[in-house]
Order: structure tokens, then sequence, then C-alpha cells
């Protein structure tokens, strides 16, 4: 039996309750054989059975109160999983959805995009199953400083730097970095996604969605194609979503779909951004609002995205929302490109027909580096005391989701396969992980 195949057996057996953790295991895994037939080293080191045990998990209890005066708990999570190249990076998800599976899935996927990136940070990922729907400011804060009154005790500038994820943007950032500084007396780049004006960067909030569409921009340029013009269908509608769209739009594409937990919104004339920020970001309300902006635009209660006939995917929302019959069917419909701006928003099977069908596909891994990406440049212009303009940053980026583009077709075109960025990424990630490890010993 395989390295790879007795260390997924390993794993199954250890986390048999984890669907999300063992797929994502699976397909990083399965890709890299290549590279321990190559090189020995590795498995002599046991770097796989390190790599996918979490060097330390946290679960908390999270008690906070209503605004009628019942105590809620939730419970709070931070999986520290590999810091061989830096401080533990990720986001914090707030969804009612989030166990320990789903943090570990999300975690193991960070370090390998956070490799990607170039940068010297290593990989973590935290949240709680508390749905921040419906509750009112008071009780975000209050959910907020709980679960920072645990937190903070684990992270640090040097230590674990969470940012944003579902359910988690600048306002319960903002809540957590207060905590923070009030529990410690430290004003220190503790958190990402902080506000500009204590000590956040410039494009941050765009640019997950931005960097999504500069790697999908230079992947179809390396194939000889131009974005603009191209029809392109998005889901979601939060944080990477309306930033993919706007970037899109920008490039001169044309976004006909977008998508939130109850329906999907169709607009033929392209979607109109600033009805969909004016609903999300500013009302916080449901899309079944943007006919009242586009009436001759359709609303659609539940999914339906991917039937829509386009050049180019874009799953934004959450993973496994893309499974094979969609894939089968945007394939027909003359798909030619899928990028994921949400982590593994594409089921294993989806993903093979994707690349079996010679689409052009960019894994999350990849794809949507560019938030961790300028997260850590957030963490440099912090420890430098400096704000670099919105112009540097988004240039950074911009170079940022080039070299990624160019590192996962190079991998995949060393190990024998044609823009097969699956493989390409998860090697290309791996190996600098990997090769830290070595250096640094069995620890
Ligand atoms: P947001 O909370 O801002 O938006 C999430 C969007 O997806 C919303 O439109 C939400 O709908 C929808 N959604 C969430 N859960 C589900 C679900 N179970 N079924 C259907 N729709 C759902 O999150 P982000 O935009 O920040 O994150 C989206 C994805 O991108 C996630 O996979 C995240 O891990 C990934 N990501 C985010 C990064 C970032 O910088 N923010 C960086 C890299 C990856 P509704 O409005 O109804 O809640």
């Amino acid at each position: 039996m395989s390295y790879v195949s007795r260390t997924l057996d390993e794993l199954v057996k250890k986390n048999p309750h984890e669907p999300e953790f063992i797929q994502a295991a699976t397909e990083v895994l399965e890709s890299l054989a290549p590279v321990f037939d190559a090189d020995p080293r590795y498995e002599e080191a046991g770097i796989l059975e390190r790599l996918v045990e979490p060097e330390r998990q946290l679960m908390f209890r999270v008690p906070w109160m209503d605004d009628n005066g019942k105590v809620h708990v939730n419970r709070g999570y931070r999986v520290e999983f590999s810091s061989a190249i830096g401080p533990y990076k990720g986001g914090l998800r707030l969804h009612p959805s989030v166990n320990l599976g789903i943090i570990k899935f999300l975690g193991f996927e960070q370090i390998f995009k956070n490799s990607l990136t170039g940068l010297p940070i290593g990989g973590g990922k935290g949240g709680s199953d508390f749905d921040p729907k419906g509750k009112s400011d008071r009780e975000i804060m209050a959910f907020c400083q709980s679960f920072m009154t645990e937190l903070y005790r684990h992270i640090g500038a040097s230590t674990d730097v969470p940012a944003g994820d579902i359910g988690v943007g600048g306002r319960e950032i903002g809540y957590m970095f207060g905590q923070y500084k009030r529990i410690t007396n430290r004003f220190e780049g503790v958190l990402t996604g902080k506000g500009i004006t204590f000590g956040g960067s410039l494009a941050r909030t765009e640019a997950t969605g931005y960097g999504l569409l500069y790697l999908t921009q230079e992947m179809l340029r390396r194939n000889g194609r131009d974005i603009r013009g191209m029809k392109c269908s998005i889901s979601g509608s939060g944080n990477v979503a309306i930033y993919a769209a706007e970037k899109a739009q920008a490039l001169g594409a044309k976004v006909l779909t977008m998508s939130d937990s109850t329906g999907w919104i169709y607009d033929k004339d392209g979607i109109d951004l600033q009805a969909v920020k004016q609903i999300k970001e500013v009302n916080r309300q449901r899309l079944t609002e943007y006919i009242k902006y586009r009436p001759h635009s359709e609303y659609h209660a539940g999914k339906g995205v991917w039937n829509v006939p386009v050049d180019i995917a874009l799953p934004c929302a959450t993973q496994n929302e893309l499974g094979a019959e969609d894939a089968k069917i945007l394939i027909k419909n003359g798909c030619i490109a899928v990028a994921e701006g949400a982590n593994m928003p594409s089921t294993l099977e989806a993903t093979h027909f994707f690349l079996d069908g010679g689409v052009l596909f960019a894994p999350g891994k990849a794809a949507n580096a560019g938030g961790v990406a300028v997260s850590a440049l957030e963490m440099s212009q912090g420890s430098m005391r400096l704000s670099w303009s919105f112009e540097e940053v988004d240039a950074r980026l911009k170079q940022i989701m080039v070299n990624i583009c160019e590192q996962i077709s190079d991998a995949s075109e060393q190990y024998g396969f044609h823009n097969n960025f699956v493989i390409g990424a998860n090697i290309a990630g791996f190996r600098k992980v990997a090769d830290a490890m070595l250096s640094e010993g069995v620890i």
C-alpha cells in the first residue's frame, strides 16, 4: 500500500465524523503521490502523518446574553494547524454549520494556500456555530467580546493572527480587536481585516474577490484567451462574491448571476452591483429585494446559478455548493473556466469532471489566496507602523496572483500534467511547507 493510501486510511479511522476534512485531505494527498515517488525523504521524516494532524486544536465555551436577557452558549474553535513557515494565519467563521471537521478542512487548506502566496504565514482557522443572522449590533458585540475573552490567550501578532471569513467582516473584527486590546493592554496586529483607522490595510476588503479575477485573467491569458466580453456566473453575495463581481465588470466581463443562502438572481443586462451592495452590505437584507431595483431581472428561490450558460463560473459562497450535475451542465453549456472564490465549493466529483472536460479549473487554495495575501501585507504594514496606498497594495496583490498562476502551472507541467492546477497548487504549496518541516526536525 502506498504512503498516501496508508496515511489516508489512518486519517479516516481517526476522524470518521469529519467528512469535509477527509474530502480536503484526500484531494491534496492523492495529488502529492508523484512528489513522494520522486523523493523518499518526505516519507522517512513522516511529513504526511504530521501534516494531517493539527499542531493544536482549541474548543471552548462562548456564553453571551441576548437583548431579552436570555443566556446562550455557543462553541468556539481555533485550530492551529501548521506553523512550519510562519505564525498560524486564517479566518474565523461564524455560521450555524460550523463544527470541528469544517474548521479542520479549512485550516488544512489554509496551509497550502498561505504557502502559495510566497509570504511567511502558517495555517490555521477558527470560528463558532453562532448564527449572526438577525442579531442586533449589541448581540453581535456581546458574542464577539465573549469569544475573544477566551481566544486572546492563544493568539498574538507573532503566534496566531485570525481574520474574517463567512459571517465575520469589519464589524466583527472591530469588536474582537477592541476586546483583545482591552484585555491585553496591547495595540498589536493580532487580527487582520481591521478598520483603516486602527491598523487595517487598504484593499483588504476587495482582496479576495479582486485576487480571484487577477488569477482568472492570467489563467485565461496564458491559454490565449481574453476575459473581456466573457459571460460570468457568480454564486454568493458576500465579501468575496461582491468584489469578484466588481473586478470582473472592471475587466470587461458581464456578470449574470449572484446568490445567497435562500435564492439567486439573474440579470441578463449584467448585475447592478450598487444595488447588491445596498441590499447585502448596507441593509443586510435578502436578494429578493433585487427586483425592486431591477424590475426586468429574475429572482429564483433555491439553487440554480450553474444552469445559466456562461464562459466563466466563479463559485464564491461556501463548500460543496457545486456538484457533479452542476459541473456537467456548465461543461455542456460551453463553460471554459472555473475559479473557486470560496473554499472547496466544488465536490471532488465536480472537480474531476472539470479536469477531464478540459475546463481551466483554479482551485480555491490558489484562486482565493488574495485575501490572506493582503492580510499578510496588513501584518507587514502593522509591524512597520506604515500604511501603503490602495494602488500599492492592489499592485502587490496582482503580482502575487500572477506569481501563483505561474507556480501552479509550472508545478503541473513539471510532473507531466498539462493545465492541472489542482495538482499544481497542491504540489507547489506542499513543497515549501514540507521542506521547512524537514529543516526544523521532528516537531
Ligand atoms: P460572507 O459571509 O461575506 O458571504 C457568504 C455568502 O455565501 C453569502 O452570500 C451567503 O448567503 C452565502 N452562503 C453562506 N453559507 C451558505 C450556505 N450554506 N448555502 C448557501 N449560501 C451560503 O463570506 P465570504 O464572502 O467572506 O466567504 C465566502 C467563501 O469564500 C467562503 O467559502 C470563505 O471561506 C471563502 N473565503 C473568504 C475569504 C475572505 O477574505 N473573506 C478569503 C478566502 C476564502 P447569505 O447572505 O444568505 O448569508
